[in-house]
C-alpha cells in the first residue's frame, strides 16, 4: 500500500494543454474515484500515473518517492482498462500469471499467487478455460486476477465497468469493493459515471475539462456541491 500525490501536474499534447494544474492527495488504502464528462482528463491523469504518458509539469509521488522519470516497470503499480485484452491463446491460469512468468517468477510461485486470486475472484473452476470459453463479467475477472497477482501497491482501473451490461456492472461495483475491503489495496478509479462513483468511492475527485472541480466524500459532494458544474453533473443521471 502506498499513497499518491499529484503537485500541480500539467500536461500538454503539443501546443494544447489538456490539464492545468491538477492536486490530489491520495491517502493509503483509500479508494478513490474521478469522475467528470468524457475529455476532462482523466485517462491521462491516471496514464500519467501509470509512467504511460510523460507529465509535462508538476509532479507525481508514490508513496514519498516522486516518480516522474520512473519506467512504468519500476511503480509498483496494476493498471485494468476498458479493454481488457486477453491473451486468447492461453488458458486463465496463463493469463493471469502472464507478467509473473515475464518476471521470471518459478512456476510454483506463480501458482501460489494465481490460486487464492481466483478463489477471491471466484475464478477457480475456470483456470484451464481460454478467453473465449468465458462471459464478459469473468474475462473482467481476469483481468483483476491478473492485476492483483503483481501485489502491486496501487491498483489504476480506467472505466473497467463500460462495456458491461447494465446488471453485470452493478454486480461488478460490489465485487471490487468487496476486493477492496480484503486487500486494502490504494486504489484510483475513473469512471464517467456519478452513480459509480457516488457508490464506490471513499473519496471522489470531480474533474471539469482538465481541472478539479471538487473533492470530498459521496455525501459531501451531493449535500453541499461547490459549484454549479459539480451540482449539475452530480445531480444528473448517468
Ligand atoms: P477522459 O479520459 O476524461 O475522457 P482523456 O484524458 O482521454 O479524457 O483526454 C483529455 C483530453 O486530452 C481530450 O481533449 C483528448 O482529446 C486529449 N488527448 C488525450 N490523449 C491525447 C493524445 N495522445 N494526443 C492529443 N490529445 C490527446
Ligand atoms: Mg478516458
Amino acid at each position: 500500500m502506498a499513497s499518491v500525490t499529484f503537485r500541480d501536474v500539467r500536461k500538454a499534447f503539443g501546443s494544447v494543454e489538456v490539464l492545468h494544474g491538477v492536486s490530489i492527495d491520495i491517502e493509503e488504502g483509500q479508494f478513490v474515484v474521478l469522475v467528470g464528462p468524457s475529455g476532462c482528463g482523466k485517462s491521462t491523469l491516471l496514464r500519467m500515473l501509470a509512467g504511460l504518458e510523460h507529465i509535462t509539469a508538476g509532479e507525481i509521488l508514490i508513496g514519498d518517492r516522486v516518480v516522474n522519470a520512473l519506467p512504468p516497470k519500476e511503480r509498483d503499480i496494476a493498471m485494468v482498462f476498458q479493454n481488457y485484452a486477453l491473451y486468447p491463446h492461453i488458458t486463465v491460469a496463463e493469463n493471469m500469471g502472464f507478467s509473473l512468468k515475464l518476471k521470471g517468477v518459478s512456476k510454483k510461485e506463480i501458482e501460489s499467487l494465481v490460486s487464492p486470486a481466483a478463489e477471491m475472484l471466484g475464478l477457480s473452476h475456470l483456470l484451464d478455460r481460454y478467453p473465449r470459453q468465458l462471459s464478459g463479467g469473468q474475462r473482467q475477472r481476469v483481468a483483476m486476477g491478473r492485476a492483483i497477482v503483481r501485489k502491486p501497491q496501487v491498483f489504476l482501473f480506467d472505466e473497467p465497468l463500460s462495456n458491461l451490461d447494465a446488471k453485470l456492472r452493478v454486480s461488478m461495483r460490489t465485487e471490487i469493493k468487496n476486493l477492496h475491503q480484503r486487500l486494502k489495496t490504494t486504489t484510483v478509479y475513473v469512471t464517467h459515471d456519478q452513480i459509480e462513483a457516488m457508490t464506490m468511492a471513499d473519496k471522489i475527485v470531480v474533474m471539469h475539462d482538465g481541472i478539479v472541480a471538487q473533492v470530498g466524500a459521496p455525501l459531501d459532494l451531493y449535500d453541499r456541491p461547490e459549484n454549479l458544474f459539480v451540482a449539475g453533473f452530480i445531480g444528473s443521471p448517468a
